[in-house]
């Protein structure tokens, strides 16, 4: 859950480097988060941007859960998928990519995470032309079975797919997918 509000607009890797901060000064943890002091949560998160927004989202998110939970996280994740959804969405910065990232790896919901990558891929191959989030999430969601392994699979091939070759400048020459798609160059 912290990985999914803290993604938001930068890379994984700088979320990975305040992860691994935040699990040696022990701040990974409900309780601890929500009542530290924010300044002190903000200095913490900073190499991961948007810092003081972050931050606040966490401990929103973590007092929420401590009030609503009893401090578990695996307790708000449980429950059929919609009610965990709407939830999630009725929280402070928390938008439909964060929460079905949330339900996807947090909580193993067969939700699929139907990110700009996403988009521009199916867009690009010609199977989906939509920017529109719930229709490319229902396209996928109603190709494949629910399961949730195949869709997190998905998904991250897809994300290092735009990140590497079919990027913003699509880099056909070494794509595998090159003799399917209808923009190749
Ligand atoms: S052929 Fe080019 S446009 Fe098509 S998926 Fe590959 S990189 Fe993207």
């Amino acid at each position: 859950m912290v990985g999914a509000i803290l993604v938001q607009q930068t890379a994984w890797e700088n979320v990975v480097k305040v992860i691994d901060d935040m699990k040696d000064r022990g701040v990974l943890d409900v309780d601890v988060m929500a009542t530290m002091l924010q300044e002190e949560l903000e200095e913490i998160v900073r190499p991961a941007g948007f810092y003081r927004q972050k931050s606040a989202r966490l401990q929103h998110l973590a007092q929420h859960i401590q009030k609503n939970h009893a401090s578990d996280p695996r307790k708000m994740l449980r429950g059929p998928t919609r009610d965990v959804r709407k939830e999630l969405l009725s929280l402070p910065g928390i938008g439909e990519e964060t929460s079905d990232a949330i339900l996807l790896f947090g909580g193993g919901h067969p939700k699929f995470i139907a990110a700009a990558y996403i988009q521009r891929i199916l867009g690009r191959l010609g199977i989906l032309d939509s920017n529109n989030y719930g229709e490319v999430q229902r396209f996928v969601e109603t190709a494949l079975p629910p399961e949730p392994k195949v869709y997190a699979r998905l998904y991250a091939l897809m994300v290092h797919h735009a990140r590497n070759v079919c990027r913003s400048r699509p880099q056909c020459m070494s794509c595998c997918l090159r003799d399917a798609c209808e923009s190749s160059e």
